[in-house]
């Protein structure tokens, strides 16, 4: 005799929750950090979304509970946002929090670097899925030069870039991320690199932004007892935050701003 047993919702791990986040995707959006990260990018300013296996637990549809307090702020463009940490470390548990955005008509982003990326088939069935339930990649390239990368991460970017290629290949519409780091990202030869490979991504690239590095999140260093690599290093001048504008040519994708 075989008996049936109602399916376990997924358990999300959630580090913390934005109301009215303004800088994770279009409009205003409930932004969920979800909790863990296998990057050790130097810059990280959350270093406490590290931990995995940690966090508050949320089903797919209390998070949606959640969200959806806040859908009469979003106007047309807003939504909701998954980051992180690297939220595609529980890209199962995204999937059924965005099937139930969407069968509610609530637009979704993921604010991912794409470092847990594999063409496994079983990580691509998943990802397929998740795809189509996703308006928009917030897609952090940290940098294109492999050696620089890993010194600054602790992982290789193949994968990552190779994640790139696949959002191309899937018709993903994007928008590229990258931090300006004086003396880790910031040099001419690499921003040039980087530029001709977001152009290779072609049209689903809607927009490219600089995010020019600060040290904001410094404090969490102390308390978390971790030394912070970047002691000593300032933020980005204007120029330089100009000269990668024009090195990644931002402008090109201005027109697609507001998609
Ligand atoms: S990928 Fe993001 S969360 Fe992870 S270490 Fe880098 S900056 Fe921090």
């Amino acid at each position: 005799m075989t008996t049936t047993t109602a399916t376990e919702p997924i358990i999300g791990r959630v580090h913390s929750l934005e109301s009215f986040g303004s800088v994770d995707g279009p409009g205003i959006r409930f932004v969920s950090f979800l909790q863990g990260c296998r990057m050790r990018c130097e810059f990280c300013h959350n270093p406490d979304t590290w931990k995995i296996n940690s966090g508050t637990p949320y089903t797919p549809q209390q998070l949606f509970n959640e969200a959806v307090k806040y859908r009469p702020y979003w106007g047309k463009k807003g939504g909701v946002t998954c980051s992180g940490g690297e939220p595609l470390l529980q890209k199962e548990f995204i999937l059924e929090y965005f099937k139930i955005c969407k069968a509610n008509g609530v637009t979704t982003t993921i604010d991912t670097c794409g470092g847990v990326f594999s063409r496994d088939p079983e990580y691509l069935e998943v990802m397929d899925e998740l795809l189509e339930y996703t308006d928009l990649i917030l897609l952090d390239l940290k940098q294109i030069n492999p050696e620089r990368h890993k010194s600054l991460t602790m992982m290789p970017n193949d994968h990552i870039i190779d994640f790139a290629n696949y959002l191309k290949e899937k018709n993903q519409p994007i928008w590229v991320r990258h931090v300006l780091v004086p003396s880790r990202t910031d040099f001419d030869e690499d921003l040039e690199k980087l530029g001709l490979f977001i152009e290779s991504l072609g049209d689903i690239v809607k927009k490219v932004e600089i995010l020019p590095y600060h040290t904001m999140g410094v404090y969490k260093y102390k308390e978390l007892g971790i030394k912070y690599p970047l002691e000593g290093v300032p933020s980005p001048t204007a120029d330089r935050v100009k000269n990668a504008e024009r090195l990644l040519k931002v402008d090109q994708y201005q027109g697609y701003r507001d998609m």
